[in-house]
């Protein structure tokens, strides 16, 4: 299958899961993940009428960012982040799915260098181990409000990724919890970004706005370095 047929596939897939959540297709964001792969796949998708792209390591997205300059995208951090590269996250990223902690929102907040608010997400870890990444399910709300505090970031919602070893609609039934609980602090944080190649199917039926699909459309990734 080419490039485009996989993207129209999966697009289609979408619309039908939305369809079948009673949800309109319009209301939910695909954003391709493009990770280990090369900017000239990037080029190609925004041909396809791609707007939506996903890294996960800063390094590669400051590369990518700068060397398709030219060309109209949003960039969406989705990895975990060192609060050291927190200014080389904010330059590159139009939003930041993956904040867990109060030091990377401080560190981001410090980073602003303009009026202009960076769109960020708070990542929730829906399983037991730490090494995952997010916060827990217990210090979201927490950390959501800490964001709320910080005028240089504009909460957007929450993000999370689907544990291994657990059926994702009932670890997307966490999230769609701890979510309900965020938009009541902040109304307008209403983004939940949860779905990949494996699950974005019960995300959508968890009420996903932003879709996070990588190998599905891109094909499987290179081996990284
Ligand atoms: C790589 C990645 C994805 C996409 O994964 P696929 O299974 O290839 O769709 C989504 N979210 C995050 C956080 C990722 O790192």
């Amino acid at each position: 299958m080419t490039l485009a047929a996989r993207l129209s596939a999966i697009d289609e897939r979408i619309a039908d899961a939305a369809r079948l959540a009673g949800r309109e297709p319009g209301e939910i964001t695909r954003i391709v993940v493009t990770k280990f792969h090369p900017a000239q796949l990037v080029r190609d998708l925004h041909a396809l009428g791609v707007t939506d792209i996903g890294e996960n390591r800063q390094q590669e997205l400051t590369a990518k960012r700068a060397e398709l300059h030219d060309v109209p995208l949003r960039w969406h951090f989705i990895g975990q982040a060192q609060t050291n590269k927190a200014a080389a996250i904010r330059r590159a990223s139009d939003v930041v799915h993956s904040i867990d902690r109060v030091k990377l929102a401080d560190a981001l907040h410090r980073a602003a260098v303009d009026d202009h608010a960076l769109d960020v997400l708070v990542q929730v870890n829906l399983t037991e181990d730490p090494g995952r990444g997010g916060s827990t399910l217990s210090d979201a709300e927490a950390l959501a409000e800490h964001v709320l505090g910080l005028d240089s970031l504009r909460l957007r919602g929450v993000m999370a990724v689907a544990p291994l070893d657990e059926e994702p609609a009932s670890a997307f039934a966490r999230l769609r919890a701890v979510a309900d609980r965020i938009r009541q602090l902040a109304p307008e944080a209403d983004w939940i970004s949860a779905g990949m190649t494996g699950d974005f199917v019960e995300a959508v039926q968890a009420g996903a706005t932003h879709l996070r699909i990588g190998s599905a459309i891109t094909g499987p990734r290179p081996v990284q370095g």
